[in-house]
């Protein structure tokens, strides 16, 4: 191991491993210091992503999907199941196997670029200076040109809910359970909640959200927020809003959860409870006083539009420097900070970061919203279509939801859209191109679309936008 490096990213989830993978693409001696462990106590790269967040998330979404579908689903496609029975050890050991491909593969990108991956703590000193503490071994000071910190966030933990890894569980713990609680109690409705009480519920337990908020979702555009709401509810979820736990009381074998919903105050009874209040950033043990990096009023590293903290040659990326919270959106400032260190002008283009929330239906969005732009004056005109009028969604038997497109008034440049169906994740995607290359609405209703696809409906949207779908009738003949 060298002491000196041209830059040293600390933290290998998407935002640090991206970096330092560029960065070794653009000739910089670069290494990574992670200090994550899976649960074998095995060093791990990746992050919360592919550790314990997106991935595992994803591949245990899918298959309480399969396991949903096979009971309620099957029978209408004359396919006849038999007695289904739940395997939870085996849906267990498909994700754990999907997460150690995943980090493996990142270690094989590691040498293949010439990484080099230094498994263990990192603490920033100073300019240039970091202590790191290996997993195994004795601690050591390295230099570096540069460092880029990309040390991600943790669960927001709850004071009056701690930790226990068996009653009270995080987003960590919800997706490593053993057995299907008969009822698991949810405390937040945002991401993590809507999706993993989604799993379980799928997969058999009574779950029920309890959410602050007056407003589902909050962050969605309304129409998509409240076809979720409906959506989810009819599957089962019981979502409670306006639901502010006050106080949790851990039994031996059960948790009892009191909340104010409005002048009400109401408790309820859970096998297990799992937060899911938001993430903070991940900055203890990694600054220390020397190193006199400014911090915001939220505990993120304070940067520049380009990512410099107040520490010269020490650059921050991705969860640990705030919001949009997005593995995607790390990946890209993990890969601008890597080309402005050799004197490139990259650029991160926030505007059309796409949001999506992997429940089913899935919901979608990226750009200005209605509300967004009623707030800033700006005259728009909206096309939306509903799924049920797709050929595909319907072969699908999958077709509640809808794509809205918003467009300038004037310009008819796309400003926004916003989605909640089958595979919205990927439809999304479409109108992020649009967007960048500041395509108009009438742009999009000139592509060709294959049929018969979902993506006919993003088609179909951007005629409406000018009152004239093929596939559904225009606003004003629809009576
Ligand atoms: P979130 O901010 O999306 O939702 C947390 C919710 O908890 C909020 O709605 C809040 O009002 C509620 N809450 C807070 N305190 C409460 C209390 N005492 N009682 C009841 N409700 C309370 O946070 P999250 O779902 O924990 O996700 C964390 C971050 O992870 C998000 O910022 C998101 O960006 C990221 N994430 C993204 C995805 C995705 O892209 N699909 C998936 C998971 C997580």
């Amino acid at each position: 191991m060298s002491d000196h490096y041209d830059v040293i990213v600390i933290g290998a989830g998407p935002a640090g491993y991206s970096c330092a993978i560029r960065a070794a693409q653009l000739g910089l001696s670069t290494a990574c210091v992670d200090k994550w462990q899976d649960g074998e106590g095995k060093s791990s790269l990746g992050g919360t992503c592919l550790n314990a967040g997106c991935i595992p998330s994803k591949a245990l979404l899918e298959s309480s999907e399969l396991f949903e579908l096979a009971g309620s689903e099957f029978a209408s496609h004359g396919i006849q199941v038999g007695q289904l029975s739940l395997d939870l050890a085996t849906m267990q050991k498909r994700k754990a196997g999907i997460v150690s491909e995943l980090t493996g593969g990142i270690g094989g990108l590691f040498k293949a670029n010439g990484v080099a991956w230094l498994a263990g703590e990192a603490e920033v000193q100073g300019t240039g200076r970091v202590h790191f503490e290996p997993s195994n071994g004795e601690a050591t000071d390295l230099t570096a040109d540069n460092i880029v910190i990309a040390a991600g966030s943790e669960p927001t933990k709850l004071d009056i809910a701690p930790l226990d890894g068996d009653r009270v569980l995080d987003s960590r713990g919800a997706l490593e359970m053993t057995e299907v609680p008969d009822r698991l109690g949810v405390i937040g409705a945002g991401y993590i909640g809507v999706e993993l009480g989604s799993v379980w519920s799928r997969l058999g337990a009574d779950v029920t959200l309890l959410e602050a908020l007056d407003d589902f979702m909050p962050i969605a555009d309304r129409g998509v927020a409240n076809e979720g709401l409906k959506q989810f509810k009819s599957q089962g979820l019981d979502i409670q809003l306006g639901a502010r736990v006050t106080s949790v009381d851990v039994g031996s074998s059960e948790v009892e959860v009191t909340y104010q919903s409005g002048n009400e105050t109401k408790s309820q009874t859970f096998d297990r409870i799992v937060i899911a209040v938001g993430r903070r950033p991940h900055t203890a043990n990694l600054l220390a006083d020397s190193a006199q990096i400014t911090l915001d009023d939220r505990g993120f590293i304070d940067v520049s539009d380009d990512f410099r903290t107040s520490l010269p040659g020490v650059y921050a990326v991705g969860d640990v420097i705030g919001s949009p919270m997005l593995a995607h959106k790390g990946m890209e400032e993990g890969v601008a900070a890597a080309e402005q260190l050799t004197g490139q002008l990259p650029h991160v283009s926030y505007r059309t970061i796409p949001s999506v929330v992997y429940t089913e239906p899935e919901m979608a969005w990226v750009g200005d919203s209605e509300a967004d732009l009623k707030a800033g004056g700006i005259a728009y005109r909206s096309g939306q279509i509903p799924f049920a009028a797709n050929g595909r969604a319907k072969a699908l038997g999958n077709q509640a939801g809808f794509v809205k497109i918003l467009a300038h008034a004037e310009t008819d440049e796309v400003l926004g859209a916003h989605m909640i169906g089958p595979n919205v994740s990927e439809l999304v995607q479409e109108i992020v191109v649009a967007m960048e290359y500041r395509a108009a609405s009438e742009d999009i209703a000139r592509i060709v679309h294959g049929h018969p696809t979902l993506g006919e409906t993003v088609h179909e949207a951007a005629l409406a936008v000018d009152d004239r779908p093929i596939h559904f009738p225009p606003p004003k003949k629809r009576g």
